[in-house]
């Protein structure tokens, strides 16, 4: 899905944008679950355990980011690459 449509998206664009007191107070609060409203999520690494969603509150066990930075992993993006 085209970034730019993520139902969600503007609201992560609007965090980088806004002082942090406005979001604490939920202006630019994240999203509830993308995958509620037909989006795809966008993992990032939160440790060497969980991901996290840009976009909504979600957060998974797993690597999901690895898919979005590890060209190799694309293809199985739920399975652990082992060296
Ligand atoms: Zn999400």
């Amino acid at each position: 899905m085209n970034e730019k449509r993520h139902p969600y998206a503007w609201r992560t664009q609007m965090r980088t944008w806004l002082p942090w007191f406005l979001i604490d107070l939920g202006i630019a609060a994240k999203g509830e679950d993308c995958e509620k409203s037909n989006a795809t999520h966008r993992w990032y690494h939160i440790d060497t355990v969980f991901s996290g969603c840009y976009h909504c509150k979600v957060e998974r066990e797993g690597k999901l980011w690895k898919a979005v930075h590890d060209k190799a992993d694309t293809r199985y993006p739920h399975l652990e690459t082992r060296t």
